[in-house]
């Protein structure tokens, strides 16, 4: 199978192509007019566009499926070119904008939530990814796809800005040579010129890989998935959680390069009767001291065969009151999408049960 051009950073494409400064001129076609056959790069001589379609394919995935909730979450099944699928989600805020008259004008603000695995290795009991095993990591090109497939298919002009979170299916820190390589191409200025400050990695929290992250330097934000704040209670959720346990999560925390005038996240799966009480809330006040975080409580997501529940919005808010009175930042997740099997890894669990 021939490599996809999405694989390349533009460095790379320059080391391999003749003149180098073409590199620039494919990435516009590519990434700024969404074109996917080399012979409509109409300002590229013959021979070299004959050179690349000889080299490289350009989209390794297609779309199989597509959900539409009533909130305008778009969410996605792509199939790669070995068939296996993944997940991607394009969110829609609404964001006050002013026209060039200081006129207001309502603007979508995107976010597009990318998977970085087929599957998973952490194995997290709450989680459908977990599931269906681990199968293989993502390609950078593959990474990378995701989002041009969803800008295209949603006419998102090319200028647009949008903001990416690493937090579909797989786990970003176990495929971090494929991540950092796929945060370089997003980030780059004749691309999709993504900002890495608009990029959030979500990490289950394998403590030695957020260390290599921060020592990488991209200024990309991370995001650490705690859901619980004593070691016997997360290995139940999170099993990794033995080898990397709360205190060397916080440590990796406290060492990583952040933007001074941003915060680490935090999420926080509210699951009934498991994590949603006082004495919880009160040890996280105590384990985030001194850190600058912000807390984002997620309602866990039931599906069919899970033991847990979904916490009430009684004790969502409660938990989230508590830490505000004690000085954290706190928000609820709103269950965007819920519609449409929003958790990551449901649409396609769905698929399997339809295939079967
Ligand atoms: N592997 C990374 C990123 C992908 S998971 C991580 O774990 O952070 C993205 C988020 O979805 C995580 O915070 C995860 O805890 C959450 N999630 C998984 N299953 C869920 C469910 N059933 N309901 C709600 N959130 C879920
Ligand atoms: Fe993997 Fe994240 Fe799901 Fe855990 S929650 S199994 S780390 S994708």
């Amino acid at each position: 199978m021939k490599p996809t051009i999405l694989d390349c950073t533009k460095e790379e494409l320059s080391r391999a192509i003749t003149p180098s400064f073409r590199a620039k001129q494919i990435f516009k076609w590519v990434y700024a007019q969404y074109v996917d056959d080399f012979n409509a790069m109409n300002n590229l001589p013959q021979s070299l566009r004959h050179t690349l379609s000889e080299r490289y394919a350009i989209m390794p995935l297609r779309i199989l499926k597509k959900e539409i909730s009533r909130d305008g979450t778009i969410k996605y099944l792509f199939a790669l070119r070995d068939g296996k699928t993944i997940e991607s989600v394009l969110l829609r805020m609404k964001a006050a904008q002013y026209d060039s008259d200081g006129q207001l004008v309502h603007h979508a603000k995107y976010t597009v939530c990318v998977s970085t695995q087929v599957g998973c290795k952490v194995g997290c009991a709450f989680c459908l990814t977990a599931k269906g095993g681990f199968t293989r990591d993502l390609s950078c090109g593959e990474i990378v796809a995701q989002v041009l497939a969803l800008k295209k298919d949603n006419n998102i002009a090319a200028e647009r800005r949008l903001n990416i979170v690493y937090m579909g299916m797989g786990e970003p820190l176990d495929n971090l040579q494929n991540l950092a390589k796929a945060i370089t191409v997003f980030s780059d200025e004749d691309g999709l010129a993504i900002a890495t400050k608009r990029q959030t990695v979500s990490t289950s929290g394998l403590s030695s890989q957020i260390d290599r992250l921060g020592a990488m330097n991209l200024g990309v934000h991370i995001a650490i998935s705690l859901h619980a704040v004593d070691d016997t209670l997360r290995s139940e959720l999170i099993p990794m959680n033995k080898a990397h346990n709360i205190a060397s999560i916080i440590e990796a925390v406290r060492r990583f390069p952040i933007d001074t005038r941003k915060r680490v996240m935090f999420e926080y799966l509210m699951i009934k009767g498991k994590n949603d009480d006082r004495r919880s809330a009160k040890k996280l006040v105590t384990l985030l001291h001194g850190i600058k975080a912000k807390v984002n409580l997620i309602y866990f997501n039931p599906y069919e065969g899970t033991p847990y529940e979904r916490p009430d919005k009684h004790s969502m808010v409660a938990f989230q009151e508590y830490l505000i009175a004690h000085g954290l930042l706190c928000t609820i997740r709103d269950s965007k999408g819920i519609d449409i099997s929003a958790a990551c890894g449901q649409l396609k669990e769905k698929e399997n049960q339809e295939i079967a």
